[in-house]
């Protein structure tokens, strides 16, 4: 193997070079050897490599740190060994869009433009849907309208009247593209770009189909019928495999993902899969202990609270929340007592209840009691 030579001279920068500066340094030295400007220079396409190579260590904090302590056998000791040449990774160089998108027309990689023929999967799409707490709980069938992609059903998605055919497009061949050389600052280019005459499908398309204008694909809105599973919550979604745009040249739909929004219920919250809620009871019933009609989602449940019930208890009804999404059992149901004591009393009312005060002692007020008590002992002396 040659030797390799350091990826901060590559670059132009010094060792002690900010982030900012070789971001800078690289977009300078990937400009000046890029292949789209040098087409066929076998040197300018190795200094290109190198310099991408160089970058990719010295933009990662992580392989940067290994490279300055252990050079290059820090970061791979094969690095470079074999490589693919430029054109492997073109994905991952996002940054060189904006510095060759304004000579290119925006679409820089079109020299390796994918086959338009070629199947490619539709793009997904999304909706959303509103539910009841309930329909959450429970699950349920919800009728859903959405607009997507989809092939035209008039020509099956060829884009011609009955009885005809695509041709392949003359201009292009056939290959959905067509190569231009420009003089630009940089020397003479080459570059690729979707064919006009064809919109780059490769096709020529001589009697369009009246239904979708000969692009073979329409936009319709449906309404679709969805199953959502019971224990669904606020902010989650489901993806609907194959329920998004259709696919192109035969490649599988995109998919469909629906955003689900639960509805606040008057009396119930959720957490996870338990329900909470509040019942108001009278101050004679927490006192006296009464039967109670408690909520749940599968209808009224007596309880009995019992005598001396105090603001703030809870109960839990064991079952009684949601069903587990994806899994079986359900959450619990919490009751909270909340006790109310009476306002806009009648002078009789009043009567009862200043007979009463009278009547009741220390061992019905322990807290009272214990709290006196306390006080009582703080003020002793
Ligand atoms: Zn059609
Ligand atoms: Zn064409």
């Amino acid at each position: 193997m040659a030797d390799k030579r350091d990826y901060y001279e590559v670059l132009g920068v010094d060792k002690s070079a900010s982030d900012d500066e070789i971001k800078k340094a690289y977009r300078k030295m990937a400009k000046k050897y890029h292949p789209d400007l040098h087409p066929g220079d076998a040197e300018a396409e190795k200094n290109f490599k190198e310099v991408n190579e160089a970058y990719e260590v010295l933009s990662d904090s992580e392989k940067k740190s290994r490279y300055d302590q252990f050079g290059h056998a820090g970061v791979d000791p094969n690095y470079g060994a074999g490589g693919g040449g430029y054109g492997g990774g073109f994905g991952d160089f996002g940054d060189l869009g904006d510095i060759f998108g304004s000579f290119f027309g925006g679409g820089f990689g079109g020299g390796r433009r994918a086959n338009p023929n070629a199947p490619r999967k539709g793009a997904d799409t999304s909706t959303s849907v509103v539910l009841t707490f309930e329909e959450a709980a429970k699950g349920c069938n919800k009728k859903i309208k959405l607009t997507r992609i989809e092939n035209c059903a008039e020509c099956g998605g060829n884009g011609c009247e009955k009885g005809h055919n695509p041709t392949t497009c003359p201009t292009c061949n056939g290959s959905g593209q067509i190569y231009v050389t420009q003089r630009t600052p940089f020397g003479a280019m080459q570059s690729a770009r979707a064919c006009d005459s064809c919109r780059g499908t490769g096709k020529k398309i001589d009697h369009p189909c009246k239904v979708c204008n000969g692009k073979g694909r329409v936009r319709r809105t449906t309404e679709r019928e969805i199953n959502i599973p019971a224990g669904v919550d606020d902010g989650q979604y489901m993806n609907l495999r194959g329920g998004g745009d259709a696919g192109v040249n035969g490649g599988p739909n995109g998919d469909l993902r629906v955003e689900i929004t639960v509805r606040p219920h008057p009396i119930f919250e959720r957490d996870g899969f338990d329900v909470f809620c509040e019942i108001p009871v009278s101050f004679t019933q927490a006192a006296l202990g009464a039967d109670i009609t408690v909520p749940t989602l599968d209808g009224k449940v007596k309880f009995s609270i019992h005598e001396g019930t105090q603001p703030g208890d809870e109960f839990k009804l064991k079952g009684k929340g949601i069903q587990r999404l994806n899994y079986s059992g359900r959450g619990d149901q919490y009751v909270k007592i909340i006790v109310e004591i009476p306002k806009n009393l009648n002078k009789s009312q009043m009567e009862l209840l200043k007979k009463f005060e009278e009547s009741a002692d220390d061992n019905c007020y322990k807290k009272r009691k214990g709290f006196f008590d306390k006080v009582k002992e703080f003020f002793k002396d």
